[in-house]
């Protein structure tokens, strides 16, 4: 059975995930301080943590899970949204983050991507999670809140190069190259015309997006956290 711990002090959120994870069907530990999730983590599979614990921050218990060797996946929770505690809060060694507040079934398919890289799936079998869109690389199907969407096969690799790359942005050539090879030479236009299909499609709004931004002069980026 997989074992996940959840280190949150507040129970308002505590509970309820808690009620969430094991009705997913894992075993769950809630622990309420910093200390308890150094000492319970890496005994898990999984270590859900707050960063705002009454004894200890959040990010020295990643820093010290990881100085002492403990490789358990950390996604973390955390109300700081701005991008440097998130960076931060990567290099002490977590693997993943969701800002409170978080949709539920949005942390529960995090933690189920998290826990499919560390079973060592091939790449072909991936799920990618970003936001509310979900894609069964594997079964080549995507979803936007839980919705199948309908994409053809080159929408398809284009929204799958994007979310490999979520927060990044990535050059038109590379992602051209990525999605058409050598096909694209003589088809500047086509790019931009696949990136709107996309967009409607997500129901994405151009001047105001949520997903695909513009980085200008350069190509896209695909949002992994719009304000
Ligand atoms: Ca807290």
């Amino acid at each position: 059975m997989t074992r996940v711990m959840l280190a949150e002090d507040d129970p308002a959120i505590a509970e309820p995930l808690s009620r969430a994870l094991t009705r997913e069907g894992y075993q769950v530990t809630v622990s309420g301080t910093g200390q308890g999730a150094v000492d319970g983590a890496p005994d898990n599979d999984l270590l859900v943590l707050d960063l705002g614990l009454p004894d200890m921050d959040g990010l020295d218990v990643a820093r010290e899970l990881r100085a002492s060797g403990h490789t358990v996946p950390i996604l973390i929770l955390t109300a700081r949204a701005d991008e440097v505690d998130l960076v931060v809060g990567l290099d002490a060694g977590a693997d993943d983050y969701v800002t409170k507040p978080f949709r539920l079934a949005e942390l529960l398919a995090r933690v189920r991507a998290l826990l499919r890289r560390m079973e060592g799936d091939t790449p072909n079998q991936e799920e990618l999670v970003v936001q509310d869109i979900r894609m069964d690389v594997s079964a080549h199907r995507a979803y936007h809140a839980g919705r199948e969407l309908d994409l053809t096969e080159k929408e398809f690799t284009l929204l799958k190069v994007l979310m490999s790359s979520a927060g990044k942005a990535i050059r038109r050539e590379s992602l051209m190259d990525m999605v058409w090879g050598a096909q694209t030479a003589s088809l500047p236009k086509t790019l931009d015309m696949h990136i709107s299909w996309l967009r409607h499609k997500l129901g994405d709004d151009a001047s105001a997006p949520r997903y695909i931004f513009t980085v200008r002069g350069m190509g896209f980026r695909f949002e992994t956290n719009p304000s």
